[in-house]
């Protein structure tokens, strides 16, 4: 037997026990004639001790042991003169009678400990040494806690986990796939999932009404910071539901995580918002509901004084940041040269300063005491408060003064990642133009049903109506993070064909790509509508981190590569041959 305890049970009722561990060396100190192990397993740490009363093999076996050597260590649990209140085993240690090196350790790259002296690379390229330490453990562990209880609970309401393939055709989720050659089919590829979209929808024409999978999806797009190419979701759907019934379902669903994982109960509904509010007065399709700071129109309180920035701009409007009164001089023009990046895309920022003594702004010369009076009660501003106004185009200057609403966030310290403020934001638009290729993209993918009160603008021939169409589609969005989407779903074969006329596609395109889903809803498919969380992003705010790359195993870098494995690397010609590929590249 290797083991009659792990590294992490002993306590001071097993005083007097014979034990046996096994795990790895964390640590070794001498002191006087003593030695100290730390031997570290999952479970925790124990510590071994070697007296003055040791037989010399023992203190020889002790001599050779180094950094994470695997050992198995015999003795008798005894307890600590100076207990360690902070370890679990803390009040106890073993006195050691005889170790066996089960396997050497070269010396770590990095230290194995909660704050290791690692950079980022070599921790990625030594993972499985970066997954000993605590931090890492306990991020797997909580991914591995929600997942049982997403099962646990989607089981208890009938639910049915059903695998679906992998090697596919291509899916429509806005993203490229990724390929996989065929050896069998020369020339032809396979596609893998960017999610399982249309097999799901196809369950549902099957009759498993309520299914679910904790599934792998792939999406080849540009690499932004903390994406993933590979990632999992919580993939849902149900048939004969209505949006009410989806939402309350996964409502439920999530409450019992919060409540099973981080012992948070939510007792009220969680908000819900439309779209246009949430555009309107957030900036954006997931808002941070953490904190107010909400976005206020001024556009007719400010035009028509002559200030030509306003006047010619569709849409002003600002925040009131409250108690930034403060803001000196260099740091307002620090904040507008920040709004002025590209990825803000604002030209320039006003203040307005409601202090003490009187109102003060970057626009003095147009607006009388008055004038500023009324804008600082329109946006709700009190004295010691900060206005900062945006003038331009609507949806773009929206959509900056909610990047600076966050970053207010930010600098103000609202955004604690310990608080959760969940929300689903509904009502979203169908379709999306797109100017450079003239054609409509679907902003979810293209099996979302339009609302049926649109259904007359969607069947329109006038671009401009089918634009204004909604879709029945939702998202659950999470301290400002998109976590979950869905939609209620076309079930009827014509609306999806007349879908794919409207994304543009020829009858013979979209026949070629979707006959299969378009002719199963020809044998009697049931309304259904559905819902997938993206599974790593969910476990980083239940852990309260921002990057979801230690709750992932083994993930790959922001540039998508596995740096352990060193992939993607090439393959050998005979391989190449074999698929019928032949590469244009020289490496
Ligand atoms: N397949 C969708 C996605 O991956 C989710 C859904 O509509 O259920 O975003």
């Amino acid at each position: 037997m290797y083991r009659t305890h792990s590294c992490g049970e002993l306590r001071i009722n097993n005083v007097g026990e014979q034990v046996t561990l096994a795990g790895w060396v964390q640590r070794i100190r001498k002191m006087g004639g003593m030695s100290f192990i730390d031997l570290r397993d999952r479970y925790g740490i124990t510590q071994l001790t070697i007296d003055e009363s040791a037989s010399k093999d023992l203190n020889t076996a002790a001599e050779k042991l180094g950094r994470e050597f695997v050992i198995q260590a015999k003795g008798v649990v005894t307890e600590r003169t100076s207990k360690n209140s902070k370890l679990p085993t803390g009040d106890v240690e073993i006195k050691l009678t005889d170790i066996t090196v089960l396997n050497a350790s070269l010396v770590p790259p990095f230290t194995i400990e909660d704050e290791s002296d690692g950079g980022e690379e070599i921790r990625a390229k030594y993972r499985y040494l970066d997954l000993r330490r605590n931090p890492l453990k306990k991020a797997l562990e909580l991914r591995h806690k929600m997942a049982q209880e997403v099962r646990k609970y989607l089981d208890g309401i009938g639910f049915m986990e059903i695998e679906t393939p992998v090697l596919i055709k291509s899916t429509p989720e806005g993203a490229r796939d990724f390929v996989v050659p065929s050896r069998m089919n020369p020339g032809e590829f396979y596609a893998l999932p960017q999610s399982p979209q249309t097999f799901k929808q196809l369950l549902m024409v099957a009759g498993y009404d309520r299914y679910f999978q904790i599934v792998r999806c792939f999406r080849d797009e540009d690499l932004r910071a903390d994406r993933q190419p590979e990632f999992t979701q919580i993939d849902c759907e149900m048939a004969f539901v209505e949006r009410e019934d989806i939402l309350n379902t996964f409502e439920g669903m999530i409450k019992a995580l919060f409540k099973n994982i981080l012992n948070l109960e939510f007792n009220e509904a969680f908000p819900r918002m439309s779209y246009a509010d949430a555009m309107n007065f957030y900036g954006s399709d997931k808002p941070d509901i953490r904190f107010g700071m909400k976005i206020t129109d001024i556009t007719s309180l400010v035009q028509g004084k002559n200030f030509p920035v306003f006047d010619s701009a569709e849409y002003v409007g600002g925040i009131c940041v409250e108690g930034a009164a403060v803001y000196t001089r260099k740091q307002l023009d620090e904040l507008t040269e920040w709004v002025k990046r590209p990825q803000i895309g604002a030209k320039g920022l006003v203040y307005i300063r409601v202090a003490e003594d009187g109102i003060k702004s970057s626009v003095d010369k147009f607006y009388s005491p008055e004038d500023f009076t009324a804008i600082a009660k329109t946006m709700g501003a009190k004295v010691g408060d900060l206005i900062l106004i945006l003038a331009g185009d609507s949806k773009k200057t929206k959509e900056a003064a909610g990047t600076l609403r966050i970053e207010m966030g930010n600098r103000l310290g609202l955004r604690n990642n310990s608080v959760y403020a969940p929300l689903w934001v509904y009502d979203f638009p169908l379709l999306e133009w797109d100017e450079e290729t003239q054609r409509f993209y679907a902003m979810h993918h293209p099996f979302t049903s339009p609302k049926p009160e649109d259904m007359d603008k969607f069947n329109s021939s006038d671009k401009n109506e089918i634009a204004l169409v909604c879709a029945n589609a939702y998202d659950f969005v999470l301290n400002g993070t998109e976590i979950g989407g869905g939609s209620i779903r076309i079930h009827d074969s014509v609306v999806q064909q007349r879908m794919f006329e409207v994304l543009g596609f020829s009858a013979e395109e979209a026949a070629y790509k979707f006959d299969f889903i378009i002719n199963a809803f020809k044998y009697g498919a049931p309304p259904h509508g559905g819902i997938a969380f993206g599974f790593d992003r969910f476990c980083a705010l239940f852990g309260g981190q921002e990057t979801i790359r230690d709750y992932i195993a083994f993930p790959k870098n922001n540039a998508g590569r596995d740096v352990m494995l060193d992939a993607p690397s090439k393959i050998d010609e005979v391989q190449m041959k074999e698929l019928c590929l032949k590469s244009t590249v020289t490496l």
